[in-house]
């Protein structure tokens, strides 16, 4: 009788276990990716639009070192290599350093060439300045934020704006509307 008792009440220890082990797993999937990849950037935000006057040299210390090359030193990343080159889910994007809204996926359209482009951004978003380098006379855009470097505006868009977004992936950061 003794066992049989014993045996139930480890049935019922062993449940509690199991249970106990589900919950736990479950727990990291309810962070969200921005929990995540930020967690070292206290500037990022996707609510705050408090300007940011933040040095390049806190910057580096803060950024992986693709993002920091691309939007604090104006770099290029190769075409046809970025992630959201090819990508037509729908959803916000973000500036990768932080936070702030650029463009919803309704702007974006398929473009031949090898960045992700849009026809229109976000007004609130983004800032404009003239880049004079590499010989060539074009439109740098930035975040308005936090000035960091996100690509050039060309007008040889699509129709409503004619406008071309030329981004580079690296200083974006997208957020899923399923995942919101
Ligand atoms: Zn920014």
């Amino acid at each position: 009788m003794k066992k049989i008792v014993f045996l139930i009440l480890m049935t019922l220890f062993l449940q509690q276990c199991s249970q106990k082990k589900v919950d736990l797993t479950k727990q990291p999937e309810q962070k969200t990716m921005e929990d995540n990849t930020h967690k070292n950037n206290p500037y990022y935000s996707r609510t705050d639009k408090t300007k940011l006057t933040v040095s390049n040299e806190e910057w580096k210390k803060i950024l992986p070192a693709e993002v920091y090359a691309i939007s604090r030193e104006a770099n290029t990343e190769y075409p046809f290599t970025g992630k959201y080159n090819e990508f037509d889910e729908l959803g916000e994007y973000y500036c990768a350093v932080c936070g702030n809204h650029l463009f919803r996926s309704s702007s974006k359209f398929a473009s031949t060439c090898g960045w992700p482009s849009f026809f229109e951004a976000d007004k609130e978003g983004v800032s404009y300045k003239r880049d004079s380098t590499h010989g060539m006379e074009r439109i740098e855009v930035l975040c308005k934020r936090c000035d960091s470097h996100l690509g050039h505006v060309f007008n040889d868009g699509p129709p409503p704006t004619g406008t071309r977004f030329c981004m580079n992936s690296v200083s974006l950061d997208f957020q899923a509307d399923s995942k919101k």
